[in-house]
C-alpha cells in the first residue's frame, strides 16, 4: 500500500516540490509528525535557495526520491514547542540548517560534529527515523528535535542571515578548523558565488587578508568594493596566477564546476592548506610533488556541527555578517532556479515565505 505524502502524519502542511528530475516546483500538500516532547514546531519565515536545492530537484546526484520538497537554509519562529523542550519557547525566532537529526551517540555527534555522523538526516529528501521522508523549508511550517534548532540572533536579520545556515557554516567552519580565522592571515577564496561571498565576509571579520580567484573579471568591482576583499586575480591570468605563486596560508574552494587546482597548490606557501567545499564532477587531478614540495594539504570540509553553527550565527550578529539576496515570493522560484543555473543572481535568493506561501 502507497502512504501518501500528505496521510503519513497527522499535521497538514503545504510546501512547493518537484515531482521528477524535471525538478519543477508546484504546490504540494503533505504531513509533518505531530510535536514530540523534545520538538520544536515553527512557521517558516524565509527559506533560501541553496545550490545543492537545485541539484537535488533535478536528481543530479542520483539519490533523490519525489516528492522533493526543498530548502535548508530556513528561519521561522516557534508556535508549539514539546513538554522536554528546554532551549526553547513560543515565539522565539529560530533557525533550522541542512541537518534535522543524527545518532547522538558516536564519536562523531559526542564531538559536536554531528555533520560526520553516519546517520546524520539531512534536512530534505532523507529518511527519517520513523522510514518517513525529510520535507524542507520550502513550506509552510516544519517541525525538528530542538539539538538541531538555532537560537536566531536578536539582531541579525531573518531574511539575509537565512543562507547563513549553509553557506555561512560551510565556509566559517573550515576557516576555522585549519586555522584560518587569525588576523593578518592570508586567506583565498575561490568562486565569488552564494558560498565565495560568504567567505570573504567571514575571513574579513576574523581579520584576514583575502584574495578573491574568479574566472569572471566583471566581478572584480563587487570584490574589492563591495566585499572588501584586499586582492583579485582572475584565474586565467596565468602571469597573474605566477605572480601569486607561495602566497595564501590557505585556500577556500567554492567552485563546484570542474577547474584546474594545481594552480591554487601553487599559489599556496609551505604548509599551506586548499579546502574543497564545492564538489565538482570530475576527479581533480593533484601532482603529487605538488604537495611533498613544501608538505601542502588538500582537503575538503561539509558544513559543521550544530554547537559550531550556533556560534557562527553570533559571531555573525556580532561583525554584521549577512548574505547579499534577493527576495522572493515562493511562486518565482521556478524562475529562480533557472537564474541561478545561470548564476544570475548577487547572491541568494531567499524565498519570503511567510507573506507568498498560500494552503490550498
Ligand atoms: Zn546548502
Ligand atoms: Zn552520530
Amino acid at each position: 500500500m502507497v502512504i501518501l505524502p500528505e496521510s503519513e502524519h497527522p499535521i497538514k502542511a503545504y510546501g512547493y516540490a518537484a515531482r521528477d528530475p524535471s525538478g519543477s516546483l508546484s504546490p504540494l500538500t503533505f504531513s509533518r509528525r505531530a510535536t514530540g516532547e523534545k520538538d520544536v514546531r515553527f512557521k517558516v519565515l524565509y527559506c533560501g535557495i541553496c545550490h545543492s536545492d537545485l541539484h537535488f530537484v533535478k536528481n543530479e546526484w542520483g539519490v533523490t526520491k519525489y516528492p522533493v520538497t526543498p530548502g535548508h537554509e530556513i528561519v521561522g519562529v516557534v508556535t508549539e514547542v514539546g513538554s522536554k523542550v528546554e532551549k526553547f519557547k513560543i515565539g522565539d525566532k529560530v533557525g533550522v540548517g541542512c541537518m534535522v537529526g543524527s545518532c547522538r551517540s558516536c564519536r562523531s555527534c559526542d564531538s559536536n560534529y554531528e555533520q560526520d555522523c553516519s546517520k546524520q538526516i539531512g534536512t530534505y529528501g532523507f529518511p527519517n527515523f520513523d522510514g518517513t521522508q525529510t520535507y524542507g523549508g520550502y513550506s509552510d511550517h516544519m517541525v525538528s528535535d530542538e539539538h538541531f534548532v538555532l537560537r536566531w540572533p536578536e539582531n541579525l536579520p531573518l531574511d539575509s542571515g537565512a543562507p547563513l545556515l549553509c553557506a555561512g557554516i560551510t565556509t566559517y567552519s573550515p576557516l576555522r578548523y585549519f586555522g584560518l580565522d587569525k588576523p593578518g592571515i592570508k586567506v583565498g577564496v575561490v568562486g565569488l558565488g552564494g558560498l565565495g561571498h560568504v567567505a570573504v565576509k567571514m575571513a574579513k571579520a576574523f581579520g584576514a587578508e583575502v584574495t578573491v580567484f574568479s574566472t569572471t573579471p566583471a566581478k572584480e568591482q563587487e570584490a574589492i568594493e563591495g566585499l572588501k576583499a584586499d586582492h583579485f586575480i582572475n584565474s586565467k591570468d596565468v602571469q597573474k596566477m605566477q605572480a601569486a605563486r607561495g602566497t595564501l596560508d590557505g585556500i577556500i574552494d567554492t567552485v563546484s564546476g570542474n577547474h584546474p587546482i594545481a594552480p591554487l597548490l601553487n599559489a599556496l606557501t609551505p604548509r599551506g592548506k586548499l579546502v574543497l567545499v564545492g564538489a565538482p564532477e570530475k576527479p581533480l587531478e593533484i601532482a603529487a610533488f605538488s604537495l611533498i614540495m613544501g608538505r601542502k594539504t588538500v582537503a575538503g570540509s561539509n558544513i559543521g556541527g550544530i554547537k559550531e553553527t550556533q556560534e557562527m550565527l553570533d559571531f555573525a550578529a556580532e561583525h554584521g555578517i549577512t548574505a547579499d539576496i534577493e527576495v522572493i515570493p515562493i511562486d518565482y522560484v521556478n524562475t529562480a532556479m533557472e537564474r541561478l543555473l545561470k548564476s544570475d543572481v548577487r547572491y541568494r535568493f531567499v524565498i519570503d515565505v511567510a507573506n507568498s506561501i498560500k494552503a490550498e
